[in-house]
């Protein structure tokens, strides 16, 4: 006899929750997974009913979660999509395919920012940098360069992004085990604007697994990818989430008794650790620790890159009918 929902009594039950110890029927767990959403919105104050939303939209599988979910949680909300176009070969027209067609179906406003378009480099030109296959760290910092931008183009002053508890609670167990306390603070809920540049980012997704993000979206029926980053590395985030994983095998409830420690945490370490000096980068403008910012020093890096090498291809004919005289000569 399969089990019955925990909730509505009837239907069979097909999703096991066992943090939670209980079993839900599909319709059941999508109420379950809205409900999250709205108590999670609320607890934490991170928006008020008033407020345009914006949403980063990847492509993927949290994303579309959390715009429909949202969409669901507060039906008079006003949502717009926010998607940067990183021009990764095959990739990225696959995620634009995607969040094209899950804000059609919802209905909700999109924003796209064309790196290459606008910028003149995609994040695969990275690889002849010397980050070669650590690509995510600039590609990470441009995003949420981007993200601002977009968000500011929009008129938006509230950025919610689908980081899921996994994301949150990896990310937060290797800041900590790095000792890196001013970054441990700005993981926090709700990340209040440094500038006027700058909007404040809200995690609504902070207490759902990764796995039920997935759950909801095939439920609900939302597109999102089915390929891969071809850039996507072993990070030390990935591999402590992956020890978090095997940690949750034998005690269910692991990452959210983590998270519930960490929000704990967050506030004292806030009086305590002193946050390092910031300046205005003199390039954007945007907040940073060093003269020019993390943002323009890496679009610096690739387009310099770029540069050379066109410089390189244009000279290298060149040289190649000199060297040919030469042999001539001899
Ligand atoms: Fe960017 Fe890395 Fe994500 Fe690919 S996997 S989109 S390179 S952060
Ligand atoms: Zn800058």
């Amino acid at each position: 006899m399969p089990a019955i929902c925990r909730r509505c009594r009837s239907k069979p039950a097909e999703v096991r929750l066992p943090y939670a110890r209980m079993s839900l029927c599909p319709d059941c767990f999508r109420r379950y997974f809205e409900d999250r959403i709205r108590r999670t919105v609320e607890e934490f104050k991170m928006f008020k009913s008033q407020d345009t939303v914006g949403v980063a939209v990847s492509g993927g599988k949290d994303s579309a979660a959390l715009l429909h979910g949202l969409r669901q949680a507060f039906p008079g909300l006003k949502l717009v999509a926010l998607h940067v176009d990183l021009g990764i070969k095959k990739y990225s027209e696959h995620c634009l395919e995607k969040v094209r067609a899950l804000t059609r179906g919802l209905e909700v406003e999109l924003h796209v920012f064309d790196l290459k378009r606008e910028l003149g480099f995609s994040i695969d030109d990275f690889r002849l940098t010397p980050y070669r296959r650590k690509i995510c760290a600039p590609c990470g910092t441009i995003k949420r360069h981007l993200f601002d931008e977009l968000a500011r183009e929009a008129g938006v002053k509230v950025l919610a992004t689908g980081h899921n508890l996994d994301d949150v609670v990896g990310t937060m167990l290797t800041t900590f085990l790095a000792g890196d306390w001013s970054q441990l603070v700005r993981l926090k809920p709700v990340l209040p604007p440094l500038s006027p540049l700058q909007t404040r980012k809200v995690k609504p997704l902070l207490r759902s697994p990764e796995w039920e993000d997935l759950l909801y979206a095939a439920y609900s029926d939302l597109p999102f990818r089915d390929i891969g980053c071809p850039h996507a590395g072993g990070t030390r985030v990935r591999r402590n989430q992956e020890l978090l994983e095997a940690l949750s095998r034998r005690n269910p409830a692991f990452r959210h008794q983590t998270l519930n420690n960490f929000l704990r945490l967050i506030p004292i370490l806030e009086k305590h650790v002193d946050q390092p000096p910031l300046t205005t980068c003199r390039r954007c403008g945007y907040p940073s620790s060093a003269e020019v910012c993390a943002y323009c020093r890496r679009v610096e890096l690739v387009k310099n890159t770029l540069e050379k090498r066109r410089q390189r291809s244009k000279l290298n004919p060149l040289l190649r009918g000199i060297n040919r005289d030469q042999a001539n000569d001899i």
